[in-house]
């Protein structure tokens, strides 16, 4: 089997790449942000415990309540004890400047980089010579703008006085500063800290990510971005949407999630009044907010022409839709649940098309009413995971795709076997094991099997890197 999938790989690479590279133009909204990496240990965590006794104090107290959102230092050094503690990686929102100050001040960065789904995705796609990336940046700052790779093909909207004009990042600043950043602090197994009475110690090595970035908290897309866009709408086939994890909930002032959501759609809808055939695509994220996944449910979606999503995405949306709580998340489920699930969830948004990728396997289904071919839509999927395996393995990726780069990884054994028991399970034809298409209801299946890398070098952000991929190429 290993052997035959290899060869249809090999055999189905090069049209999706052409298609990739034919892509007219795509915009990426709505979140680009600098990701601070520092890596933390335990006598730098000690030590600001040990210099302020009152702070030691107040997070000895939290660790036990654990804040949902960071007011002070105590709000954010109790998030990254009870993240160490447990070994999980907890992400927070930073609400005060002063708090923000302190922890730049206090910790700092070890390392900036490009980070949220947008800018991730600009700088994975960008390599691959696509012809143009058009991505939204705000603010139009020094340090975030110049995280951006050097290719000529990536765009940001600059606006001087009233001329709006498509720039290269580099070109485009406006002004010095860090306005935004998500921190990832980054402790290893076995980091322990010393409190009065208690000692924490990490059981695995995890990240603790508190998030400063009110420019962004309401999508207030910036009204240059939306002139700039409207106004050159003509020269871009594809818009792919993320960012909504950047809401709340509520906010002081009486609005909610929903309103925002709403009026980011409505700014699409004129981009598809002007521009009927813009193809839309949304990128979920970890939304653990509950309003905020139940607005993409009922707005977001029925909307969009295509969605990407991982394993554990696609649960909270499946326990949302049976009413039920979201404490059992870390569970592996079977590749029935997944596929019951991703079914019900194109069904009852009204989805096109919808791209689950897992660990071994990924899954795509589209419309039978829609024009792709199911080998088309598999094409676009070897490419993204022959992409993803090569970029796990080295780290990056150049514009030289070929599937030689990608041979001697071997296809997932776990991934044939989960084929198998949806074969099963969907009653699919005989062929199945060997083309991995199928269908079910008003929808083509396709399943396939992917490359595994037994010892990447990173992981980080390969699911966006997939599931654009996979969009665009087909
Ligand atoms: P996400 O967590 O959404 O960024 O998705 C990560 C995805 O990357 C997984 O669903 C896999 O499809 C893929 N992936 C993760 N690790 C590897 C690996 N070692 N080799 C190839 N693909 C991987």
């Amino acid at each position: 089997m290993d052997q035959q999938w290899n060869a249809t790989y090999q055999n189905n690479i090069i049209p999706a790449l052409r298609r990739l590279r034919k892509v007219q133009g795509v915009i990426l909204g709505f979140h680009s942000v600098i990701d601070g990496i520092k890596r933390v240990k335990s006598d730098e965590i000690e030590t600001i415990l040990n210099a302020n006794l009152d702070l030691k104090q107040s997070v000895q107290e939290k660790i036990y309540a654990m804040p949902t959102e960071i007011f002070s230092p105590a709000d954010m050094m109790a998030g990254l004890l009870i993240s160490i503690k447990s070994g999980k990686s907890y992400r927070m929102v930073i609400r005060d400047e002063v708090t923000f100050r302190w922890i730049l001040e206090t910790f700092g960065y070890d390392q900036l980089k490009l980070g949220g789904t947008s800018g991730c995705m600009a700088n994975s796609l960008a390599p691959l010579d696509l012809q143009k990336i058009l991505v939204y940046t705000n603010p139009l700052t020094q340090q975030l703008l110049e995280l951006f790779g050097e290719n000529d093909n990536l765009y940001v909207v600059s606006q001087v006085d009233e001329n709006i004009q498509l720039r290269h990042p580099h070109k485009a600043w406006q002004h010095k500063g860090i306005e935004a950043i998500h921190w990832g602090f980054e402790f290893a197994q076995g980091t322990t800290i010393q409190l009065d009475k208690i000692t924490l110690i990490a059981p695995r090595a995890s990240r603790f990510y508190p998030c400063w970035n009110p420019v962004n908290e309401k999508l207030l897309l910036s009204p240059s971005f939306k002139k700039g866009v409207l106004h050159f709408i003509n020269q871009f086939s594809h818009f792919i949407v993320s960012g909504y994890q950047l809401l709340s909930p509520n906010y002081p002032d009486g609005t909610t999630c929903i309103d925002y959501m709403l009026s980011t759609l409505s700014y699409l809808n004129e981009l598809k009044v002007v521009r009927p055939t813009l193809k839309l695509h949304f990128e979920c994220d970890t939304i653990p907010v509950d309003a905020i996944r139940y607005g993409i449910r009922k707005h977001v979606l029925p909307q969009m022409d295509s969605m990407g999503l991982n394993e554990v995405e696609l649960d909270y949306f499946i326990k949302d839709m049976h009413g039920q709580t979201l404490n059992q998340l870390d569970q592996e489920n079977s590749v029935e649940y997944y596929f019951g699930g991703l079914v019900e969830l194109a069904t009852k948004s009204g989805l096109e098309r919808i791209h689950l990728h897992n660990f071994d396997y990924y899954i795509c289904l589209t419309k039978r009413s829609q024009r792709t071919s199911p080998k088309r839509t598999r094409q676009a999927m070897m490419l993204s995971a022959v992409i993803a395996a090569q970029r796990a393995e080295t780290g990056s990726v150049g514009n030289k795709t070929t599937f030689n780069s990608a041979k001697a990884i071997s296809i997932s054994e776990e991934g044939l076997a989960q084929m198998a028991a949806l074969a099963k399970h969907i009653s699919a034809p005989s062929n199945f094991m060997k083309t991995g298409i199928a269908e079910c209801n008003d929808y083509n299946v396709i399943f396939l099997p992917t490359k595994i890398v037994s010892d990447p070098v990173s992981t980080v952000g390969l699911g966006d890197t997939i599931s654009s991929i996979a969009f665009l190429s087909e």
